[in-house]
Order: structure tokens, then sequence, then C-alpha cells
């Protein structure tokens, strides 16, 4: 197929601006005071989750008959770019929408009963993904935590680290191995997906060891010490996990693209504003292609990277492949993103580095996409490998 007929059906001008000017409006309640509060603080945002899932943006992807929208990626991806350019922060609640994907498709009916409309109401919350661990990092399919099958259900036994949000979650979507490396064809074989509820874990083998960071993303670390899980927990066949997890981390670096492009936005309307008013040498600093290019620049770099989000989420919307394009887009506009975010702060000068100008706080919001949920080498082993054909170097 040429790359023009791979492009004939995929919908690029779908904007949602209704659901965009919903969002905003919602987010004029939470202005910077209330973010900063709760950065100082380290505290989770629960009255802006609490509005953001009453409102029904929360549930955009779960389908109707559950109590959800029923709306497709582009949607969830014009929410988390308008809670960015606004100055919010989506990570408090971002991973509800990432992880659906593989309940929608590999969830059993009974799991899809008893959770979606739950968590379409709010009164569950499925906001934590377990797959990281400390000692093989982003080499997954070496991870140690194992589900041992054991009558009527698993034992989970391991440790993760970096898992977000997991003290504000109902629900965990965890990744485990079910049958040994050394018992497998492949090294993605024998991985399962496991839908945790935390009420049940927690003091009966699960543990959690919050860790502060450099950003308020309520990030933790999980300890499993004999935990022991019912069969029912068991998203689709055991042992297929890996391909579950791989159809969800699309969605989730499409979703982490359009948080990047609605912080570029946010700093190139604070700089490019900043610049107008600002007068230093008897003009506006803007005036200075010295401090306008950059500006111009960052628009035009994260314009590009937008338009790469909305190719990956029409091919997901339609079906189609979209690894090359979800990845792509996650490298692009997370590079717009920072490339943005040090212009901002360039054009602020002394300002930049005021709390109250809220520049300084998505400074380091932003830094954390170009590592997580995928650090950009291993992006761009993706596309040497999987795309251009080059030797594997991972
Ligand atoms: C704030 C925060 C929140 C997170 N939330 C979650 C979450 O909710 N759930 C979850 O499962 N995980 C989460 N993560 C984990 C995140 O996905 C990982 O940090 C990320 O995938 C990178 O893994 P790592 O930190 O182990 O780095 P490593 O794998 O140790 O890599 C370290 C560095 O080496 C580079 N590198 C490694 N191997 C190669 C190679 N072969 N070639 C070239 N370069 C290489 C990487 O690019 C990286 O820059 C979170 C992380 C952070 C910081």
């Amino acid at each position: 197929m040429s790359p023009i007929s791979e492009n004939a059906s995929i919908d690029l001008d779908a904007d949602h601006d209704d659901l965009r000017g919903a969002v905003r409006a919602l987010c004029t309640k939470y202005p910077g005071e209330y973010w900063r509060a709760k950065d100082r603080e380290r505290a989770y945002p629960t009255e802006f989750v609490t509005e953001l899932t009453k409102a029904g943006f929360l549930a955009c992807l779960i389908p109707e008959e559950f109590g959800g929208s029923g709306l497709g990626i582009g949607a969830a991806a014009a929410i988390l770019e308008e809670i960015h350019s606004t100055g919010g922060n989506g990570g408090a609640c971002h991973a509800q929408m990432y992880t659906m994907g593989t309940v929608l498709k590999h969830g059993s009916a009974a799991q899809k009963q008893s959770y979606l409309p739950k968590i379409a109401t709010g009164e569950l919350r499925l906001q934590a993904f377990g797959v990281t661990e400390p000692s093989t990092g982003s080499d997954t399919t070496q991870l140690r935590t194992t589900a041992e099958r054991m009558g009527n259900g698993y034992v989970v036994n391991g440790q993760k680290v970096w898992i977000s949000r997991a003290e504000h979650s109902d629900l965990l979507l965890l990744l485990a191995r079910t049958t040994p490396k050394e018992k497998v064809a492949k090294r993605t074989d024998g991985l399962s997906v496991f839908l945790v509820e935390m009420k049940d874990a927690i003091g009966h083998g699960l543990t959690i060891r919050p860790i502060r960071t450099m950003i308020n993303h309520a990030t933790t670390e999980l300890f499993f010490d004999n935990l022991q899980i019912p069969a029912s927990t068991l998203v689709g066949e055991e042992g297929k996990g890996f391909s579950y997890i791989l159809d969800g981390m699309n969605a989730e670096r499409i979703l982490i693209a359009a948080e990047c492009i609605g912080d570029a936005r946010f700093f190139i309307e604070k700089a490019s504003s900043y610049a107008k008013e600002r007068v230093v040498f008897g003009r506006p600093i803007g005036a200075n292609q010295g401090v306008q290019f950059p500006i111009a620049r960052a628009y035009a770099e994260s314009q590009a990277a937008a338009l790469m989000v909305k190719k990956a989420a029409a091919l997901l919307e339609a079906g189609r492949p979209c690894g090359p394009e979800a990845n792509m887009a996650k490298m692009l506009a997370s590079e717009a993103s920072w490339h943005a975010a040090d212009m901002c702060l360039q054009t602020h000068g002394g300002f930049g580095f005021a709390e109250e100008y809220d520049i300084e706080r998505k400074f380091r919001e932003t830094r954390l996409y170009q590592i997580a949920p995928i650090s950009t080498n291993l992006i761009l082993g993706y596309i040497g490998q999987h795309v251009l054909g080059l030797p594997r170097s991972y």
C-alpha cells in the first residue's frame, strides 16, 4: 500500500471543538494556584479528578452500554490536550483512558459488566498500571514479578516501581509472569495481565510505598509478598498478556503525546504574551528576533508533532496498525513540549523561575515525557528496527 492510500480513510480533521470547549470551561475552575498548591504539598488533585469524572470526560472511551460516551482515542486525546494547554496536569488521571483498551478488548463479559459502569460513574477508579520493575526497567519481558497458579487463583510475588496513582486507584492493571522464561519459546510469551482490586490486596500481600519525585505524580513502589488473587482477575488468556499490554501502549503513547501538545501550547501562549508585554531597552522583547524566532520555532515544531498525533489517533480509531505513528507522535511531541518549555523559561528571564508563573512547574512536569512511559532511545530503537529494518539494538 502506498503512503497516500494508507492515509486515504483516516480523518485528520476531527477536532472535537465542542468537547475541547467544555473541558477548557471546567479547567478554568482549576487555575494555576490550585495546581501550584497540589504541587507544593505533593497532594492528589482529587477535586479536579472528581469533577472531570462527574462530567463524563474520563469515561469517554467506555462504550455507551456501560455508561460511558463511547468516543474514540481522538476525543480522549483532545480532552487531555486541553487540560494541559490550560496549565493543568492530566497525569493525575490519564491511566483510566489508556488502560481502557486492554479491558475493552480482552476483558471478560463479567469483568466489563462489574467494573465499567462503576468506573464510568466514578464509583471505582482504574488509575494504576503496573508494568515497570526496578531491576529490569525498559526490558519489560524480563520482568520478575510472578503470578503462580494455585488452586482457584494465583499467588503474586515480586516488586514494581514507578507505579503511579496506586494509592488513589481502586483497580490495578498488573503485568506478571505466569510461565517461567525458561519454559516459553519467545520471551514475550508467558506474561499475563490481571485486574487487581486494591482493597482486597493492600495489607494482604501488597504494600505500597510512595516515592517523592521532582513532580507531583503520586508515584509509588509496590511490593507483592504472597498476594492471593482469584482466577477471575485474569484478563484474557493466560500467557498472552504482553501483546495485550502492547495494544494498550499505542493508546498510551498517543494520549501522552496529546498532553505534550497541550503543554507546548501552554508554553507558547505564555511566551508570546510575555514577549509582547515585557519592555526592555525601550521596546517589547518580542521585537527582537533572538526572542521571537525561538517562539516561532517552538510553534512550528509543535504543530508538526500535532499532525503526527492526529494521524496516530486516526489510525488507532480506524482499527489500523499504528505502532510507528504512535511512537513517533510520542517522541516528537515530547521533544516539542520540552523545547517549548525551555524557550518559555528563557523568554521570561528571571521571572520564569518564580513559582507564580507556573512555568517552572510545567517545565518539570513536561520533562517526564521523554522518559516515561517509554524513553526516546527505546522509540528510536523501535523505528530503527521495525520501520527501517536495521539490526536489532535491544
Ligand atoms: C514519574 C514516573 C511515573 C511513572 N509511572 C509509571 C506507571 O504508572 N506504570 C509503570 O509501569 N511505569 C511507570 N513509570 C516507569 C517508566 O515507564 C520508566 O521509567 C521508563 O519506561 C524507563 O525505564 P527505566 O526508568 O527503568 O529506565 P532504564 O530502562 O533503566 O533506562 C535508563 C536509560 O537508559 C536508556 N537505555 C536503556 N536501554 C537502552 C538501549 N538498549 N539502547 C539505548 N538506550 C537505552 C533509556 O533510554 C534511559 O534513558 C513511571 C516513571 C516515572 C519517572
